[in-house]
C-alpha cells in the first residue's frame, strides 16, 4: 500500500510542540486512535489526543508540559506509564509503546516496553490502531499495519488479532464494538461477532460502570436500536438486561396475540431519540414496557393483559439500577415516575379528551408531564396508518390543552388554595379528619373543573363542604 500522509490533521498547534519535545529526547512518537480515526471520518476533532512514544511516554509529557504555555498541570499514573496534561480544552493522554499480555480473571494486562506494531496489536479495532507520525522526518506519515484505512472506508469494525483473543483478553471491547457501530453506523465483522456470542459470558468480568458507560453512549446515539439489537444478537443482552430481553417473543392462545414487546420497545427507543437527547428519557422508553413480562396473562373472554405492569415496572426500575450500579437519584426517579405514568396519556389519546382528565393528568405529573407526552408520541409504534393518525392527532390535542388548562389553572405544582389552618379557624375546630376531607374535596373540585383553581371560590365551596358535614363557620366567615 503507497504511504499515506495526513499533515493537515496536525494543524493545532499544540502538535508542533509534540513534534519538537519528541525530537529533542530522539524518540518515535505518534498520535494513535480516535484522534486520528475521527479526523479521517471528518468527524471533526476530539478533544482528547492519545500520544504514544516509543520509550517513556511519561518522559515525553514532562518536556512537552514546560514547552506549553501556562505552565500547565501534568497528571502522572506511575503504575499505568501514562501521564496526562490538560491544555485548553484539549486532553493529552501520553503512554509508552507497549505489549500486553492478559491474566484470565481480569480486564488487567501485565505490560511491558513494546515496538509500534506490537503497541498497535493490544488496540481494540484496526480502525482505532490507526497511527500518524509526530517526528519531523516523516511528519504525518499514516502508520496502518492493518489496513484499518480500508476498513474505515468500508465501514467495518474488525481486530487487528484474532477477534476470540482480543475479546476474551478484555471483554470491554464486546461492548465497544457495538458501541462504535451504533455510533459510526459501522458493521461488526462476522468473525468478530461470532467471537462475542462466544465470549459473551466474559462480561462479567468488567465492572458495572464501564458496562453501563457503554450502554449509555449507545443510548445517546441518533439510532439505539443498532446497538441493542447487536447486545441483544449477541447475547450480551441476557447478561445485561434480563428485564427487557424477557419482552422477547409473541405468544398466542385461542388464535390470540400480543405484541413482541421486545422489538416494540427497540421502536419506542428510536423514535424517542428523534425527539430528545435527554439521556434519562431515553431510559425511560427503554424500560416503559419491562412490567410485561411478569404481569402477563391470557384471559379467555378478554385475551392478553398486563394489568398493573407500570406499577411493576417502576418497582423493577430501582432493582435495574441498582444492579447496575447506577445512581439511585433523582434520575431514577424520573425514569419510575415516567414508567409508572406511561400509560396514562395513552388511554386518553384513544378516546375523547376531557379537561378534567387532562387537569388530572398534569396535577399526578408535574413538571414531567412533557416529557410524559413526548414518550407516549414516541410510544406509538402502530403500522396501521389511520391509528397512528388519530393517535397523534389526539396527542396533539392533549397537549394544546395541557397548555389551556396550564394558564387557567395552574395545576402542575398544585398547592390547596386553602389551607388546613384557615379550615380550622373557619369552622373553630382542632385538628381532625374533617380537615383532610374538605382539602380533598376542594382538589378534586378543581380537577373535575366544578370550580376554578382559585382562592374565592374556593372559599365557597369549603363553607358548602362544611355545612354538609355538620360544621358551623364562625359568623362572617
Ligand atoms: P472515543 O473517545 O470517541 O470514545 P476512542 O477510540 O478515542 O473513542 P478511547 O476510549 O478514548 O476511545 O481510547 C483511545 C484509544 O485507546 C482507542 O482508540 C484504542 O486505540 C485504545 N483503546 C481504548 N480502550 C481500549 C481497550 N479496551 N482495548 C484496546 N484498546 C483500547
Ligand atoms: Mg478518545
Amino acid at each position: 500500500m503507497p504511504q499515506q500522509n495526513h499533515k493537515q490533521a496536525l494543524q493545532d498547534p499544540v502538535f508542533n510542540i509534540l513534534t519538537e519535545a519528541a525530537d529533542e529526547l530522539g524518540l518515535d512518537c505518534y498520535v494513535i486512535g480516535g484522534f486520528v480515526r475521527d479526523f479521517l471520518l471528518k468527524r471533526g476533532t476530539p478533544k482528547d489526543i492519545d500520544i504514544v512514544a516509543v520509550g517513556s511516554g511519561i518522559e515525553l509529557a514532562k518536556v512537552v508540559a514546560t514547552k506549553l504555555q501556562g505552565n500547565p498541570k501534568i497528571s502522572i499514573f506511575k503504575n499505568f506509564g501514562t501521564a496526562m496534561i490538560k491544555h485548553g480544552k484539549l486532553e493529552l493522554e501520553f503512554v509508552g509503546a507497549r505489549k500486553e499480555s492478559y491474566d484470565h480473571d481480569s480486564r488487567k494486562p501485565s505490560v511491558e516496553d513494546g515496538t509500534l506494531q506490537e503497541d498497535q496489536e493490544r488496540r481494540d479495532f484496526t480502525i482505532n490502531a490507526l497511527a500518524l507520525s509526530l517526528n519531523q522526518s516523516n511528519l504525518g506519515d499514516l502508520l496502518d499495519p492493518f489496513d484499518g484505512i480500508s476498513d474505515l472506508k468500508n465501514k467495518i469494525i474488525k481486530t487487528p488479532l484474532d477477534p476470540n483473543i482480543t475479546y476474551s483478553d478484555d471483554p470491554l471491547r464486546m461492548m465497544r464494538a457495538i458501541r462504535f457501530a451504533t455510533q459510526l453506523d459501522f458493521s461488526i465483522e462476522l468473525k468478530s461477532l461470532q467471537a462475542i456470542t462466544e465470549n459473551k459470558e466474559r462480561i462479567n468480568i468488567v465492572s458495572k460502570e464501564r458496562i453501563v458507560d457503554e450502554l449509555n453512549k449507545i443510548m445517546l446515539c441518533p439510532k439505539p436500536s443498532i446497538g441493542l439489537s447487536l447486545l441483544h444478537k449477541t447475547g450480551l443482552l441476557e447478561y445485561i438486561l434480563p428485564e427487557l430481553t424477557a419482552l422477547e417473543g409473541i405468544e398466542e392462545v385461542e388464535g390470540q396475540r400480543h405484541k413482541d414487546n421486545f422489538w416494540h420497545t427497540l421502536e419506542v427507543v428510536d423514535n424517542i431519540a428523534k425527539s430528545t437527547e435527554d439521556l434519562w428519557l431515553r431510559w425511560a422508553a427503554l424500560l416503559h414496557d419491562i412490567g410485561k413480562a411478569p404481569t402477563k396473562k391470557f384471559h379467555k373472554k378478554i385475551g392478553w393483559t398486563f394489568h398493573g405492569h407500570e406499577f411493576v415496572g417502576s418497582k423493577m426500575v430501582y432493582q435495574l439500577f441498582k444492579r447496575l450500579r447506577m445512581p439511585l437519584n433523582e434520575k431514577m426517579k424520573f425514569v419510575q415516575k415516567l414508567v409508572l405514568m406511561s400509560s396514562r396519556p395513552i388511554v386518553l389519546s384513544e378516546d375523547f379528551v376531557t379537561d378534567s382528565a387532562v387537569r388530572r393528568l398534569v396535577f399526578d405529573a408535574g413538571d414531567f408531564v412533557d416529557d410524559l407526552m413526548t414518550l407516549c408520541e414516541a410510544d406509538i409504534t402502530t403500522k396501521n396508518p389511520k391509528k397512528q393518525k388519530q393517535y397523534k392527532n389526539n396527542f396533539t390535542l392533549v397537549r394544546q390543552k395541557i397548555i389551556e388548562v396550564e394558564e387557567r389553572d395552574h395545576i402542575r405544582n398544585f398547592q390547596p388554595p386553602i389551607s388546613g389552618e384557615e379550615i380550622m379557624k373557619t369552622f373553630s375546630i382542632q385538628p381532625s379528619k374533617e380537615i383532610g376531607i374538605i382539602k380533598a374535596a376542594i382538589k378534586e373540585a378543581i380537577l373535575e373543573g366544578e370550580i376554578p383553581n382559585e382562592y374565592k371560590a374556593a372559599k365557597s365551596y369549603m363553607l358548602k363542604k362544611g355545612m354538609e358535614l355538620g360544621l358551623q363557620s364562625k359568623p362572617g366567615a
